[in-house]
């Protein structure tokens, strides 16, 4: 069996194991990371990432005391406070540290996207991402960690922690040739992105139909970490959120439909139905929610967004990669009529039920009474629109998942977590492995690339023992 030693082991080649294992191999560790897929450009979410750095869409400049209270009132409250403490502190400090490191940003579109990457990856065209952002970024940490006397073994995948009573001294794995190896260092940090692509894993906390919810992501984190984490005796928290969009349902038939254009601002203004006509959930809480929503259903794909032409032209329009006119143009299925009952038979939805539907709800756009709708409709993030002007639209949308907010229980240090809430001593998780900062009951958002990175800072800092000096 090949055996390795290091200082320091991580698992998973994403931003968050990058950059974790370039701040400890910075202050002299020798660290070496290991990552499951061979290919040379490894696909993970940060190679295909949009690239804005936001924290809960807000500006990751602003008073670290706003950005705290931005995060509880995403997560309604359910964020524990020392890693909101250290996102809304550190989403600054990391993307400096980044710039130092060689990478470039530039302005996004919006007034929160202080900090893009570069060359930007959100063009108008079909999943573009090769010499682009995540790629171009993931290359400049590997040189970096390469000229610091650290490596990046490709085609190893960890399977199991080498514990004894709880310290974590390495793992074993199996490497892309079928033959296995083991890792023995002092420090081990799962960074391995994620259980969204296990469809054994979500199926529970997510969603009762796995295969029925589309996998708007690089299909690369299969929850391994959080396995070994909890074999090992890790704690875990906050399962059943994930971050996603609503997509159209041809995303799994078309290749062309994903990860956009979103229906999130469709649906935002509008409304989603089943095909029995009636609503399900509260569409103004954004696109998000609406897509942990529609997951949550017996049939996930049973499901339309509902519009009529003035929600098209205006909402449709809005943002990078809108779906107006990118949807019908990449193929995507758009059923239009000039009444509502011709729309529902053409797209297979009752009509009376509708019908019925939208009338209700028009009642309650007009009255301002949408609270008192069922399923209630709330109006403090979005507009409610009436869906008054022919043409009307329905779209057969469903729920793409990109990554899961849940994982293993860290603390601010990104030390693991056991059951009894005391580290393990050894073990340290980053990014989207881990959980505590996002999801719960509310599914609340808070961005995958700040809590990444400065996850990624920190586990390096608390492996040279910087974190803990400049606490103290
Ligand atoms: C299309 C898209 C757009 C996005 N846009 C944005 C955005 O604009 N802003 C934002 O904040 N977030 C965005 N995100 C989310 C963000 O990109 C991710 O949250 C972040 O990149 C996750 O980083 P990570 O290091 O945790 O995981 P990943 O980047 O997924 O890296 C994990 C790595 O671990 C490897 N791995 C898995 N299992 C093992 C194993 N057993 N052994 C070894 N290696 C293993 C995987 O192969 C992978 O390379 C987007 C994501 C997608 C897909």
């Amino acid at each position: 069996m090949t055996q390795y030693t290091c200082d320091v082991a991580v698992i998973g080649a994403g931003i968050s194991g990058m950059i974790a294992a370039i701040r400890s191999a910075q202050g002299g560790r020798k660290v070496l990371v290991f990552e499951r897929t061979a290919d040379e450009r490894y696909i993970c979410n940060s190679r295909l990432t949009g690239g804005i750095w936001h924290c809960a869409q807000t500006d990751i400049q602003s008073d670290p005391d706003k950005l705290v209270d931005v995060i509880m009132t995403v997560t309604g409250g359910n964020a524990r406070p020392d890693l909101a403490r250290a996102i809304a502190s550190d989403g600054i400090r990391v993307v400096r540290w980044m710039q130092q490191t060689g990478i470039r940003f530039i302005r996004g579109p919006y007034d929160y996207q202080s900090f893009v990457l570069s060359p930007p990856t959100l063009t108008p065209q079909i999943r573009q991402w090769e010499g682009r952002g995540g790629d171009v970024m993931l290359r400049t940490f590997e040189g970096k960690l390469k000229e610091l006397g650290g490596s990046l073994n490709r085609g190893h995948r960890a399977l199991r922690l080498i514990s004894n009573n709880g310290t974590v001294s390495g793992f074993s794995g199996e490497a892309a040739d079928g033959k296995p190896f083991e890792v023995l260092a002092t420090h081990t940090v799962i960074a391995d992105g994620g259980f969204q692509a296990n469809q054994d894993l979500i199926n529970g906390p997510i969603t009762a139909a796995a295969e029925r919810v589309f996998q708007r992501n690089a299909r690369t984190g299969y929850g391994d970490g959080m396995q070994m984490a909890v074999a090992a005796g890790a704690a875990v928290t906050d399962l059943r959120g994930f971050y996603g969009h609503v997509l159209s349902r041809d995303a799994f038939t078309n290749d062309k439909l994903w990860p956009y254009a979103w229906l999130d601002f469709v649906v935002a203004a509008g409304m989603a139905v089943q095909s029995d006509g009636r609503r399900f959930d509260d569409e103004g809480k954004g696109g998000v929610h609406m897509a942990n929503a529609i997951a949550g259903l017996a049939d996930p794909l049973n499901t339309f967004v509902i519009a009529d032409q003035r929600i098209w032209d205006e909402r449709g329009t809005y943002n990078f990669i809108a779906p107006n006119p990118r949807l019908p143009d990449w193929g995507g299925t758009l059923h239009r009529a000039d009444s509502l009952a011709e729309l529902a038979q053409k797209a297979g939805i009752a009509a009376d039920a509708l019908v019925a539907e939208v009338d209700r709800y028009n009642q309650a756009v007009a009255a301002k009474s949408l609270g008192s709708l069922t399923p209630a409709r709330s109006t403090h993030k979005f507009d409610a629109y009436p869906i008054a002007q022919a043409p009307f639209y329905a779209f057969p949308a469903c729920a793409g998942i990109t990554y899961t907010m849940g994982g293993i229980s860290i603390d601010d240090h990104c030390r693991v977590l056991g059951k009894d809430g005391n580290p393990l001593p050894g073990l340290l998780a980053v990014g989207c492995a881990t959980g505590g900062l996002e999801g719960g009951d509310v599914k609340g958002y808070v961005g995958g690339l700040v809590k990444s990175s400065v996850t990624g800072l920190r586990a390096g800092e608390e492996i040279l023992g910087v974190l803990g000096a400049a606490q103290a």
